[in-house]
């Protein structure tokens, strides 16, 4: 199918706003996406009619909320092709879903075991298992990539062993645009019994996410990077495993019975989710979902494939331009050094011509430095760029190049 990108477009109240005097142009969506009026109508309609608390009243908002909210609850569920709704659980995003996963894996990782994640990991998917390890006297091993931003599936298998109690990896790289061999590097971990965390961070707004097919024991996604509000996000995790697990934080909704004495615990996912959650959240991430699901992923998967290739095309024409991240699968993330020119001066240039890209090491520090350079620029593109906007970042970036040289 084909899309009509101008009728998308018309969606996204801020496309139509200025920066510094000139037409904006978004390529910072790795960062975050725009919100369509869809998700922005959902959250203005919460507040104006349902809003109460859920899962405690008898009156009629309350129970209209919590139906409300089990019933996103179940979409979403479906949306990732989760086998229960039990499995999902609400977090603020990505980064609480991982930390939560290293805080209730304490008992699970013992001294001398060892965790296994990717040289191309984000930040949140880094610092919180290298001190579960510091804590637990345990290993953080590290899959490099090759120069390109591939791992070598074979160099990974030799890693896995008795010792190793935890996999976890980006199922797209937010710096590099890999597409990661997920199915494949899941499928190796549980060859040697090993259970697997994914970072869907950069994947649930450009590809399909299917738990079940990927058969990933955990999966983690911020509602913002895909056309939803910020401070919401999943936790998909097998139930078996949080089943067993402890509790996360404790406190109201998750308990089943208090003592002063003692307490037990909710079943799930009540068990995960302590507190008043964000209830126009989770309304509105579902919206955004379906807003993706109606499009169609793989039609946007295909579209966002066409504008990283136009645009890939365009900027190695340009001199003194590498591309950093030039895996054979990759989506939707074009990061790139200029020779002798630094990343923050090129994006500073560029937002006077209103196009916002990103700069810096991404939240990769590591991975960076492996590359040897000070950081990127990096434009990342959603549903509603088009190549018009391509021509005229490779444009302002010409303009930029001549300035700075
Ligand atoms: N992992 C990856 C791959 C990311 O790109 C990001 C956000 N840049 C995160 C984790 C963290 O997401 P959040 O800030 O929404 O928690």
């Amino acid at each position: 199918m084909k899309l009509d990108i101008n009728k998308i477009r018309a969606d996204f109240p801020i496309l139509s706003r200025k920066v510094n005097g000139k037409q904006l142009i978004y390529f910072d969506n790795g960062a975050t996406t725009q919100k369509p009026k869809q998700v922005i109508d959902s959250i203005v309609n919460y507040y104006s009619n349902i809003n109460s608390n859920v899962h405690r009243g008898v009156h009629s908002l309350s129970q209209e909320a919590t139906t409300a909210y089990e019933e996103a609850r179940k979409n979403i569920a479906k949306y990732i092709n989760a086998k229960s709704e039990k499995e999902i659980i609400f977090t603020k995003g990505t980064t609480e879903s991982i930390n939560l996963m290293s805080n209730v894996l304490t008992d699970w990782i013992q001294k001398n075991d060892e965790i296994i994640i990717t040289s191309m990991e984000h930040h949140s998917n880094l610092v919180p298992w290298q001190q579960l390890c510091k804590e637990k006297e345990a290993k953080l091993q590290i899959i490099p990539a090759n120069r390109n931003g591939e791992i070598d599936l074979d160099l990974y298998e030799e890693m896995l062993n008795p010792k190793v109690k935890l996999v976890a990896f980006a199922h797209i790289s937010n710096v590099l645009g890999t597409i990661n061999p997920a199915k494949e590097m899941i499928e190796l971990a549980h060859k040697y019994g090993v259970p697997v965390l994914v970072d869907g961070a950069q994947a649930i707004a450009h590809t399909k996410v299917d738990v079940q097919d990927l058969n990933c024991d955990f999966y983690c996604f911020s509602a913002h990077k895909a056309y939803g509000p910020m401070g919401i996000g999943v936790l998909f995790g097998k139930e078996s495993w949080l089943k067993q697990l402890k509790p996360f934080h404790y406190g109201g909704e998750m308990i089943e019975n208090v003592t002063f004495e003692e307490s037990t615990f909710n079943s799930l996912p009540y068990k995960y989710e302590a507190g008043t959650p964000n209830v126009e959240g989770v309304l509105a991430m579902e919206t955004a979902l379906k807003y993706i699901d109606e499009l169609g992923i793989e039609n946007i998967k295909e579209y966002e494939d066409e504008l990283l290739e136009y645009a890939t095309k365009q900027l190695l024409e340009i001199e003194g331009v590498r591309i950093i991240g030039t895996a054979k699968n990759k989506t939707a993330v074009l990061s790139f050094v200029v020779n002798g020119i630094h990343p923050y001066d090129i994006g500073t240039l560029l937002d006077q011509m209103g196009v916002a890209v990103r700069t810096g090491n991404h939240c990769a520090q590591p991975l960076i430095e492996q590359y040897n350079i000070p950081g990127t620029v990096r434009a990342s593109f959603a549903i509603y760029n088009t190549k018009e906007e391509v021509d005229y970042f490779v444009d302002a970036l010409k303009i930029s190049l001549s300035m700075l040289a």
